[in-house]
């Protein structure tokens, strides 16, 4: 399997450098050359697999000759051996046509640990290999922090430098990140948005100098690696869904597009997916986008679902060029609008090829409350506020004859002042966070400068 840019300037890379590199040369996101197809049947056939030996089916398709199947089995294993539940991701009834993929009981609670476990331990393979050190860096919204911090602490190899948005995440967010204090990891709160840290990071990588000296890597969700590893719990949902397994929908929390496209992406590969609906909060650049065929970056609001305030869709990108006919030289014109002008317009060719498979919705602060406190009054069902988002949207789009999963993201014990507001109760923290709570804090603010986050990589390496 090879991979290229979104944006036509790189040569076919392996997977291996994809992992490692996040970002191409180019400024734009790897994709596969062309992603493997399963009939019907043969999904079906994977119904018996257990968690871990289906996700080593999954990503083995696109690994190469990188790992044997026993290491990939290993890695895996070891990856989500510390899940407190035994299928990994369970999925449980709301309704008769309506489910919901409980993504949140690995080590810190949201959804990233899927793909944070397994690439911190394919990093330490391929690094263990090759006898190299490695800087990591990443922006984060609030849980790919905490799930990277946790999932690299070990890593004798890496170093992890996390950028968050200061006091943009929530309390238990920001604790599960900096009370970890691994020497390999240096946590910065960054006086901006996550936009702000995004952009950071972005332009770190296009220091191509630096790029070389610290080898810097990225495991933000652009990381083609992050989303292979997400394709494998749309399978294990299909497969759990007792009956009608026709076109069902799901319908998924949005920021960073991350989880929506690796949906996508199973779709692609033969699971019977009939729309992903985008469920955004009030930062509903890709719900516009979808409803209007506009693309232009608003301001960023500050919502009490915090994992997805963020305007720019890293991972669009992807998904804009598949709609262009996998055209860079299309792609790169939009990208460039998108940097001059703010945004851009699609023609009504693109929106009705994003129609066949998307459909999508947005909730404000006040109705994501009501929807927690609903859910928990009428069916003892505790959500976090992005997951509402996700079920809410979902119930307004059902029809009587389709199937729809919702994808819950996060454990509603990380959101906990927002979940405790919407239902007049105190929650139980699960252990992992009371542990938090109490712990010393190591973390830095800073303004959003490059040049001095660049020199604390360099400081370090
Ligand atoms: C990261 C995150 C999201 C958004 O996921 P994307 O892949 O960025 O779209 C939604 N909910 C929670 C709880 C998250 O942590």
């Amino acid at each position: 399997m090879k991979y290229k840019s979104t944006r036509g300037g790189s040569e076919p890379k392996d997977f291996e450098e994809v992992l490692l590199s996040g970002l191409a040369k180019d400024g734009g996101l790897f994709i596969p050359s062309a992603f493997p197809k399963l009939s019907l049947a043969e999904v079906n056939n994977l119904g018996s697999l257990t968690y871990e030996q289906l996700a080593v089916r999954i990503i083995s398709l696109y690994t190469g000759n990188l790992f044997s199947n026993e290491e990939l089995k290993v890695l895996v294993e070891k990856s989500y051996s510390r899940f407190t539940d035994e299928k990994r991701s369970p999925l449980i009834k709301l309704s008769d046509n309506h489910f919901m993929l409980e993504l949140f009981h690995g080590p810190t609670l949201a959804f990233k640990d899927f793909a944070m476990q397994v690439i911190s331990r394919m990093f330490d393979f391929i690094l263990e290999k090759n006898k190299r050190k490695i800087s990591i860096i990443t922006a984060t919204s609030g849980d790919t922090g905490s799930a990277a911090v946790e999932a690299f602490k070990y890593s004798e190899r890496a170093n992890l430098f996390v950028l968050y948005p200061y006091k943009r995440i929530s309390e238990l967010q920001r604790k599960q990140m900096t009370t970890v204090g691994s020497s390999n990891t240096k946590i910065f709160a960054v006086k901006g948005t996550f936009d702000d840290c995004q952009a950071i990071v972005k332009n770190l990588f296009k220091d191509i100098e630096l790029r070389k000296d610290v080898n810097l890597a990225g495991v933000n969700s652009i990381n083609w690696a992050r989303i292979l590893i997400q394709i494998v719990y749309y399978f294990s949902a299909y497969l759990q869904i007792p009956r009608d397994k026709n076109n069902i929908n799901f319908s998924v929390p949005t920021g960073n597009f991350g989880d929506a496209y690796a949906g996508y992406v199973a779709k692609k590969m033969g699971l019977p997916i009939d729309k992903i609906i985008i469920a955004t909060n009030q930062n509903d650049i890709l719900d516009r986008i979808i409803q209007t065929g506009e693309y232009f970056k608003g301001k960023v609001y500050k919502t009490n679902s915090p994992s997805m305030d963020i305007q720019i869709a890293s991972n669009f990108e992807r998904l804009l060029f598949e709609i262009l006919g996998q055209n860079p030289n299309e792609l790169v014109r939009l990208m460039n609008r998108l940097e001059a002008n703010n945004g851009f317009t699609i023609n009504s060719y693109l929106r009705n090829s994003l129609e066949k498979d998307f459909a999508s919705g947005s909730l404000s602060d006040i109705e994501t409350i009501k929807t927690i406190n609903d859910y928990y009054r009428e069916r003892k069902v505790l959500l976090c506020p992005h997951s509402a988002i996700g079920v809410k949207v979902a119930e307004e789009s059902i029809g009587p004859n389709s199937i729809t999963v919702s994808l819950a993201t996060a454990h509603p014990g990380k959101f906990k002042d927002t979940v405790e507001r919407a239902i007049s109760e105190p929650i139980q923290l699960p252990k992992n966070l009371s542990e938090v709570v109490e712990k010393k804090e190591i973390y830095k603010v800073i303004p959003p400068d490059i040049n001095l986050i660049a020199g604390e990589i360099r400081k370090y390496f």
